[in-house]
């Protein structure tokens, strides 16, 4: 919606019965795409491009169009003049030619957002994805030996000296992780896990889903709140292959509660055999207590516990690119690796670019936690969050006038991607309210800027957290002029 459909949209709160009746009359006459395509061909903006392209354009117009009715006030419109507005949109469109895919400015204050790429990449592994896209590069070449290689190999040492681990294998997100560890180790056999930790992770992720598909079986012990080592001993028989611990990463169980801790699963696990794996998710590489920040669960503490796989996210604490990392035993890992799935599920150069290029950073960097994006916005302190909030409410109140109420507040930003839900991390937020719009409306209209500003609502209210906004001055481009 544009600002001038805003102020359409706040006018005239008496006329709002008669306003109604034209805008779903107005909806109603909203012209079909063929008839919108029959202007179109004549329009010199759109007459070069295919029509396939050309009715993509015109579907998106129609669909603005329809939303811009809904909310603004709807003069009398005809049929012809619907069919005009909708192919001036796409022409203009054409014109400006916008990828699907586009930079908006997170003002969420969530650091990992899943719906909006989750980790930056650091600029070493920026420049590292454009030299791999624009030139052959030894993906599986053995530059030594002249013969076919192992993509693996460009991480799987980087890896094992960051973990400790003794091998590694990478494929395309956690969840591939999981599902190709598990089909390795366990399929048509049992896999021991607690109640507690049958989790769901946003995109609908779910360990008894991802198990079933993996063709091993669930073994479900315990209860919701309570597991205690002697339900694990129980429910171990022959048909057991593993016994698997999952990182409860976007909930927290408290009150009356009894967990198995890793290295106490890791003795049942020795004792009877059996290998032990931990999904951590948001694992960290390095401790981030010693940057200010909460505790996360260290990979390589995991390791060091003896857990004989362990699988995470490339693109969480990590701050990389979308990968599944499997670090742990030799002969486990071996087996992953030479299971046809993996081929189903490998990463491709771009990714393995981006990758390499981070846990290099990891290996040599000695400023780790102002190199890394995803680092750098998690410290950044209140004193720094008020600096850019204080710039960004002047920024914003010249731009929207003085019908928007804009005041700065302390606010919690959270890392996101199910890293430490429980614990939120104080920011810096402005609050964003309007004496006649409501706050999705609000939503939308900073939705809607060029790029778009995603915010969130809190307490009935838009805010915009800066924790997430590096550059305030990109405000600025969002909103260029007062809308009208
Ligand atoms: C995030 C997460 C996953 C899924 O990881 P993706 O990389 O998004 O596929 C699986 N398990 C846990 C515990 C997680 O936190």
């Amino acid at each position: 919606m544009s600002g001038r459909a805003m102020a359409m949209a706040a006018r005239g709160k008496n006329q709002k019965n008669q306003q109604s009746d034209r805008r779903s009359e107005a909806l109603r006459m909203l012209p079909p795409i063929d008839e919108c395509l029959r202007a179109a061909l004549h329009d010199p903006a759109l007459s070069g491009f295919a029509h396939g392209y050309v009715r993509i354009l015109l579907r998106r117009a129609q669909a603005a169009l329809r939303e811009t009715l809904a909310v603004a006030e709807a003069g009398a419109v005809t049929r012809a003049g619907l069919v005009e507005e909708i192919v001036r949109m796409a022409g203009a469109a054409a014109a400006a030619d916008e990828p699907s895919l586009k930079p908006v400015i997170n003002a969420t204050g969530v650091v990992l957002h899943t719906n909006l790429g989750r980790a930056l990449l650091a600029e070493p592994a920026i420049e590292a994805v454009v030299r791999a896209a624009r030139s052959p590069v030894n993906l599986e070449y053995d530059l030594a030996g002249g013969g076919r290689g192992d993509r693996d190999s460009l991480v799987e040492e980087e890896l094992c000296a960051l973990t400790g681990a003794e091998a590694a294998t990478v494929v395309n997100n956690n969840a591939a992780a999981v599902l190709l560890a598990l089909n390795s180790i366990a399929d048509e056999r049992e896999v021991i896990v607690s109640r507690g930790e049958l989790i769901e992770i946003g995109g609908s992720f779910r360990i008894p889903d991802v198990m079933g598909r993996s063709g091993a079986r669930l073994r479900e012990v315990g209860t919701t709140n309570r597991t205690h080592p002697e339900d694990y001993r129980a429910a171990i028989g022959p048909d057991t292959a593993m016994l698997l611990k999952v990182h409860p990463s976007n909930y927290r169980i408290v009150g009356f509660t009894a967990e198995v801790s890793l290295a106490e699963l890791v003795e049942i696990g020795n004792a009877h055999r059996l290998p032990v794996m931990e999904d951590l998710g948001a694992g960290a590489l390095i401790d981030m207590e010693r940057y200010g920040l909460p505790r996360e669960p260290l990979v390589a503490a995991r390791v060091a516990a003896g857990a004989g796989l362990v699988t995470f996210s490339g693109d969480k604490l990590l701050g990389g690119p979308q990968a599944g990392l499997i670090v742990g035993r030799r002969d486990l890992v071996a087996r992953l690796k030479a299971n046809p799935l993996r081929r189903a599920l490998r990463c491709d150069k771009l990714t393995l670019a981006a990758l390499a290029a981070t846990l290099r950073l990891y290996l040599r960097s000695p400023n780790i936690e102002t190199d890394l994006p995803t680092l750098r916005l998690l410290r950044r302190t209140p004193a720094e969050l008020e600096q850019a909030a204080t710039r960004a409410r002047a920024l914003l109140a010249e731009r929207l006038g003085e019908d928007f109420v804009i005041e700065m507040v302390v606010s919690a930003s959270e890392i996101g991607s199910g890293a430490l839900p429980a614990e939120e991390i104080e920011s810096r937020a402005l609050r964003i309210t309007h004496r006649e719009h409501s706050p999705d409306a609000i939503a939308a209209l900073f939705r809607h800027a060029r790029p778009p500003v995603i915010g969130r609502i809190t307490d009935g209210a838009f805010h915009l957290d800066l924790r997430t906004v590096e550059d305030p001055t990109e405000l600025a481009v969002a909103f260029p002029s007062r809308p009208a």
